[in-house]
C-alpha cells in the first residue's frame, strides 16, 4: 500500500455505535480489519484479515442465483448444502453482495477515506459530551494502519472529543509512535504473562507486547498526552482462565504500572461469535464451550484482587453462565404470564 493510501484510505470492518465497553462514557467504537495475532478464541475472526472477506447468511437466501452470473470469478457455487465460496478465487470486489436481493451476500470490510469516517463519527458527538464518551479505534489491530489511524485521531482531537486506542500490543514502535500523541487514553490488552503459553494461543510470544507495554506505560509518565491506561484481560477457559495466569499479570501491573493503569478488565468468553466462523468456512475450538460461571469469575477476581495489583481498579465484565440461566428462567417465566414476548 502507498504512503498516500495509507494516510488517507483504511479498510474498517465496523463501526459501532453507544458502545460502553471500550472506554469511558457512550462511545463509537471503529473496528479497524487486520489483526498482527492469531488468539485461538478470537471473538471477532472477520477482523483478523486485512482484506474484505464474503460471507453467505443461509436464512436470507431465495435461491435466485443472481450472485452466479454477476461473479466474474465463477466463486460462487449454490447448492443443496448452501453456498460455496471459492476463498482462493474470490477477489472480495462485493459485487455479487450489491445486487443480492435477498442480502444474503455480505461483504466485511470496507475502504474509507479520511475525511467521510470522521464526518461518520462526529454525528455521534451529543452522546459524548453528555457520557464524558468520544471515539475508540479498535480491531484487529488498528495500528496495522497507523498512518491512518494516527491522522484520524489527530482529526477528531483537533475537533475537541475524546480519543482512544485500543491496542493487542504486537506492533512495531514506529506505529504506536504515531498513534499515541493523539489517543486521550490507551486500552491494552494482556492475555496471557507467560511467553510460551502466549505464542501457543496467539500465535507469537509476548515479548514484543511487554517491551511495547512498558513504553507507553512511561510514555504516559512523560507526556500530557495520553494520559491513562486501561488493561484488559480476556479470560478464556482452558488458556488464560488460571489462578496463575491472573496472579501473574496482577504482578506484572503492580510492579511496572503504577500510577498509568487506572482500570483493569477481567473480560468473560463469550460464544456468540459461534456463527461468524461458521459463515467464513473456519473451525473454531472453543465452539462447545460454555459461558464461565460466576462464581470462576468471582474467583479469578480475587485472585486478581490479592495480587498486587491496587484492588479498587480491577472489575470483571461481560456475560456469566448464571446470568445467562437467570435471564432464560425470567424470559420463560414471562413467557408462562404473558404468553409470547
Ligand atoms: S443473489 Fe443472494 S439471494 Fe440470490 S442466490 Fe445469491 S445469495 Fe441467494
Ligand atoms: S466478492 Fe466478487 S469475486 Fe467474490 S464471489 Fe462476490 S462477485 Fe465473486
Amino acid at each position: 500500500m502507498s504512503k498516500t493510501a495509507s494516510t488517507n484510505t483504511a479498510t474498517i470492518l465496523e463501526i459501532v455505535r453507544m458502545s460502553t465497553e471500550d472506554g469511558p462514557g457512550i462511545r463509537t467504537t471503529v473496528f479497524f480489519k487486520g489483526c498482527t495475532l492469531n488468539c485461538a478464541w478470537c471473538h471477532n475472526p472477520e477482523s483478523i484479515s486485512i482484506h474484505p472477506q464474503l460471507q453467505w447468511v443461509g436464512s436470507r437466501c431465495i435461491g435466485c442465483k443472481t450472485c452466479l452470473s454477476v461473479c466474474r470469478e465463477n466463486a460462487l457455487t449454490l447448492s443443496e448444502a448452501g453456498m460455496q465460496i471459492n476463498r482462493a478465487c474470490c477477489t472480495g470486489c462485493g459485487e455479487c453482495a450489491e445486487e443480492c436481493p435477498g442480502t444474503a451476500l455480505e461483504l466485511m470490510g470496507k475502504n474509507w477515506l479520511m475525511d467521510d469516517l470522521v464526518v461518520e463519527v462526529i454525528k455521534d458527538r451529543a452522546y459524548f459530551g453528555t457520557s464524558g464518551g468520544g471515539v475508540t479505534i479498535s480491531g484487529g489491530e488498528p495500528t496495522m494502519q497507523a498512518g491512518f489511524a494516527s491522522m484520524f485521531l489527530k482529526s477528531l482531537r483537533e475537533r475537541g472529543l475524546h480519543t482512544a486506542l485500543d491496542t493487542c500490543g504486537q506492533c512495531s514502535r514506529g506505529a504506536l509512535e504515531k498513534v499515541l500523541p493523539y489517543a486521550a487514553m490507551v486500552l491494552f490488552d494482556i492475555k496471557l504473562i507467560d511467553p510460551g503459553d502466549h505464542k501457543k494461543f496467539t500465535g507469537h510470544d509476548n515479548r514484543r507486547i511487554m517491551d511495547n507495554l512498558l513504553f507507553v506505560a512511561d510514555y504516559i509518565r512523560s507526556h500530557v498526552y495520553p494520559s491513562e491506561m486501561w488493561i484488559r484481560t480476556p479470560i478464556i477457559p482452558g488458556a488464560t482462565a488460571t489462578s496463575e495466569n491472573i496472579s501473574g499479570i496482577g504482578q506484572f501491573i503492580a510492579s511496572h504500572l503504577g500510577g498509568v493503569v487506572s482500570r483493569w478488565e477481567l473480560c468473560a468468553f463469550n460464544n456468540l461469535c459461534r456463527d461468524k466462523y461458521r459463515r467464513l468456512d473456519q473451525p473454531w475450538a472453543f465452539a462447545d464451550e460454555n459461558l464461565i460461571s460466576k462464581s470462576f469469575i468471582d474467583e479469578l477476581t480475587e485472585t486478581a484482587k490479592h495480587s498486587g495489583a491496587n484492588p479498587d481498579i480491577i472489575f470483571a465484565t461481560g456475560a456469566t453462565r448464571l446470568e445467562t440461566l437467570e435471564t432464560q428462567e425470567k424470559q420463560e417465566s414471562q413467557q408462562e404470564v404473558g404468553g409470547e414476548i
